[in-house]
Formats: C-alpha cells, structure tokens, sequence
C-alpha cells in the first residue's frame, strides 16, 4: 500500500466514475488509499452521460474543484429558452405524434440540464488523482477476511493486504459476491431487465441534418416497446444517441454485449424514417440492461460496495452515475472521521444505513420509467399529457436531495455508534 496518511489503509477496486470519485473524496479528507484496476489504462466505456443537479451538488461537496473542472466541460441545451428542460417528450412514430395532434411538451427542474462526453468526464476526474494512488493491470480474483484484515487476490497472482475495501467494481462485481455470497447467493448476479441498448454518437452537424430542431436539445421519442433519447454533448458538437428496445426473451448471451446485424438492428425498431437515419449511427452492438433489484445490505465486515456493483440500475431515470457520486461523498465524509481501523466497520454500518434505501429505490422507480416510456404502463399508456405530468414529479426527490443533510445525519451516526463502542460482527 501507498504510505499511510492515516492509521488505516483503504483498497478500492476498480476505476469507473463510482471508484473514481471516491478516491477524489478520500484525498479531499486526507485518507490513504490505493486503487486497483482491472484495465490497462483509465477507460470510459459507453458514450454520453447525463447528471442530474444532485450529481452536481454530490460532485461540489466531494470537491469543490471537481464540480469546477465538470462545469467546464459539461454541456447544456443548445437552445436558452430550454435551459431548464431536462427531455422533450415526443412520440416515436413517424410525425413524432403529429398524428395525435401531439406536437411536444418538456419536463424540467430549476436547475439547468447538462450532460458530458464519459472521456471528457473521466479525464477530469483523473486530473485530480495522483497516478502514484492507482494501479492498473489489478485484476481481483479473490476477497477474503482473517481478523480485521483483508486479503485482496489478483490474477496475477500478488496478494495484497488492506484494512478495508470498497469494491466498485461496476455491475459484474467480485466484491459484491465477498458480501452477499454467504447470505444471499441469488442476489450475487444481476438480473436482465428486459430490455437492450444501441449507443451512438453523431456529429451535431449531421445529426441536424437528419432530425432538425430536435438534436441540438435533450428529446426523448417514445412508444410501443421501444424510446430513443438524443442529447448534445461536447459543448454541443456531438450528439448522443440511446435507442432501447423492450425485449420479452430472457438474455442467453455470456457477454451483455452481442453484436447482431444492422437489419436486425433497424428491425428492431417500428420508428420515424429519420430516427432510422439516425440509428445507422450506431453499432450494431445490443448492450443488454442488467440490474440489481435487490441488495439486502452493501457490507459485510471489512468489505462494501459502491455504485454499480451495489446498486445497479436501468437507464431510464439517468441516476445510476450520480448515485455513485452520492455514494463516494457519503463514504469519503465518513472515513475522514475515523481515527482507528476498528472504526471502519461502523463507517460501513452508517454508509449503508444512509445510502440503501435511496440507491436502491432509484433501481425500483426507474424500472417503472421504463414501462411508461415505452406505452408499457398500465394507468398511462400512450398518454403524451400524462407521461409529462408524471416526468415533472417524479424526479424531484431524486434531483432535489439534500445532500447536505444526508452527510450530517451520516456523520452524527457515526459519531453514536462511535461513542457507543459498538462495532459490528
Ligand atoms: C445505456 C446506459 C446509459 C446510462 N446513462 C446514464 C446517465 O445518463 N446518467 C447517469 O447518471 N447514469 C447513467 N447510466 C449508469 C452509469 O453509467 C453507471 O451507473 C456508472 O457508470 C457505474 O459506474 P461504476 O464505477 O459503479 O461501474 P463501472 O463504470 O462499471 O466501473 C467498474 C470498474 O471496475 C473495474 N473492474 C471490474 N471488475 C474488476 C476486478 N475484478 N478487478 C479490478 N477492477 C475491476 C472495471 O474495469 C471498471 O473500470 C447509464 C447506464 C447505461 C447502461
């Protein structure tokens, strides 16, 4: 491990944003770490990502130059008079709903929309890591405890000792298996939600071509079985593209990727002719959509999980990253406070006293997002008018959070705990 700061030393595993920002909150607070990653190098995998304003707050209160550095590279709508318009809700058909006398409505928040290129994302984040902190080609094979220690095995072999480890090893996690294998072996795997993906990223100059007025500002197409959403990002000359297709088949594949033919790709889809224009952007690559439903708790002892590996959810409220953010504030905040390693174990309590109820409700609200973007909800069905009703209340609680209150709270817990002696077996 890294020389210690502190009397402790933390392991983190795996270097996506959840990982990432965690070690930005653990320098903050002045608390040694090492994180290890599987890859060779830093990498984003996917294209766009949209933070809602908690993502924002998570990311000031983690670090204030973290929100500064994402604030210079973060993208709004082209247009000023939608600043505040998170989607435009349209149908999917062809005429985006004309038919229905539907000619567009939005859903929004006080606060400004943005979203980000996950390379540009990821290269801020990394500005603020020391290189000395990570190391790469750390594939963990292994987790396990003796006494207040933990044993991290890696593929090649090394085995190296922490007080602690935070596995943010993304949806297919290990860590996640040292903490529910013993108990809840069922809920180790992610579950398939039904449903896949086709990513794309577009010029925002062709995609104008091909969809007009719509590709410069976030627009969401909606209808039977399948929706589309669009959004500028890299200051506006790219746009990103995620076209979702409900799917009634249980996924077979090994791989949550499978690469199909772009016939079956644009068959997959019963859409307006420019949304296929724009569709033949994308890889013909299915990205399935895998969950985590259920996570009975997200420690066990001396290991936790954060992010995807704990609460990994479907795209359709775009929370999951901030989620991760949150997550690493709250842990960040928690491990500043401890003095000695025993401590630790009443951090994991307090951090999943104070993050599960909320993480795991945005996997469960956002499966029901997914049914009403696609016609799939029973008191909504095509209703354009409901759907936007329903979009403007039902992101409040996640975009308005406060944050602030939740590291109080956090911290005061641990404060109890502490005084109490108590520590968990
Ligand atoms: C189609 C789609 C669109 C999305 N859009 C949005 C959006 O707009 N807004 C939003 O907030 N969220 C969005 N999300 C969710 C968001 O992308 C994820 O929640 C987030 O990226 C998860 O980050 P993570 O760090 O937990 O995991 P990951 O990004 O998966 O990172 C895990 C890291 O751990 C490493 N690793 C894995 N196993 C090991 C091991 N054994 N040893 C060492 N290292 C290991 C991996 O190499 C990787 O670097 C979307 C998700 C999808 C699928």
């Amino acid at each position: 491990m890294e020389s210690s700061k502190t009397p402790f030393d933390i392991a983190i595993i795996g270097a996506g944003i959840g990982g990432l920002a965690l070690a930005i909150g653990l320098l903050r607070q002045n608390v040694t770490y090492t994180l290890y990653e599987g890859a060779s190098e830093y990498a984003a995998v996917g294209a766009g990502v949209a933070l809602g304003p908690n993502a924002l707050r998570a990311m000031d209160l983690i670090d204030s130059r973290f929100r500064g550095l994402y604030d210079s590279i973060s993208t709004g709508n082209t247009s000023p008079e939608k600043e505040h318009s998170m989607m435009e809700a349209l149908m999917i058909e062809e005429g985006f709903g004309e038919k229905h006398g539907w000619t567009g409505a939005s859903w929004g928040s006080k606060h400004a929309r943005t979203s980000a290129h996950r390379k540009a994302l990821l290269d801020i984040m990394t500005s603020l890591i020391p290189l000395s902190t990570v190391k790469f080609n750390k594939r963990v094979n292994t987790l396990h405890q003796e006494g207040t220690r933990v044993f991290i095995t890696f593929e090649d072999g090394e085995v190296v000792e922490a007080d602690a480890v935070v596995g943010c090893d993304g949806i297919k996690s290990i860590t996640r298996r040292a903490v529910l294998g013993a108990t809840h072996p069922d809920l180790v795997e992610p579950t398939y939600a039904g449903r896949y993906a086709y990513r794309a990223i577009v010029p925002m100059q062709e995609a104008v071509k091909i969809i007009g007025c719509y590709a410069p500002d976030a627009t969401m197409f909606m209808g039977p079985g399948a929706s589309m959403s669009v959004y500028p990002i890299s200051k506006g000359t790219e746009c990103n593209v995620v076209a979702l297709k409900k799917d009634n088949q249980p996924w077979i594949h090994k791989e949550f990727t499978k690469e199909v033919t772009r016939e079956e790709m644009v068959g997959d889809f019963n859409i307006d002719s420019r949304l296929v224009k724009l569709l033949e952007w994308a890889k013909p690559l299915r990205w399935s959509l895998h969950h985590h439903i259920s996570t009975p708790t997200y420690f066990k002892n001396c290991i936790c999980i954060l992010g995807d590996s704990a609460h990994a959810s479907t795209p359709f409220q775009a929370a999951g990253a901030a989620q991760c953010l949150e997550d690493a504030l709250i842990l960040s905040r928690l491990l500043g406070l401890v003095q000695n390693s025993i401590d630790i174990l009443n951090v994991f309590k307090v951090y999943d006293l104070i993050r599960r109820p909320r993480a795991q409700h945005v996997v469960q609200t956002s499966i029901e997002a997914g049914e009403i973007f696609s016609f799939s909800h029973p008191e909504i069905g095509n209703d354009m008018k409901k759907i936007v009703e329903n979009c403007n209340r039902r992101f409040e609680w996640i975009w308005e959070h406060d944050l602030e209150a939740d590291v109080k709270e956090a911290e005061e817990q641990f404060r109890i705990l502490t005084m109490q002696g108590e520590q968990i077996d």
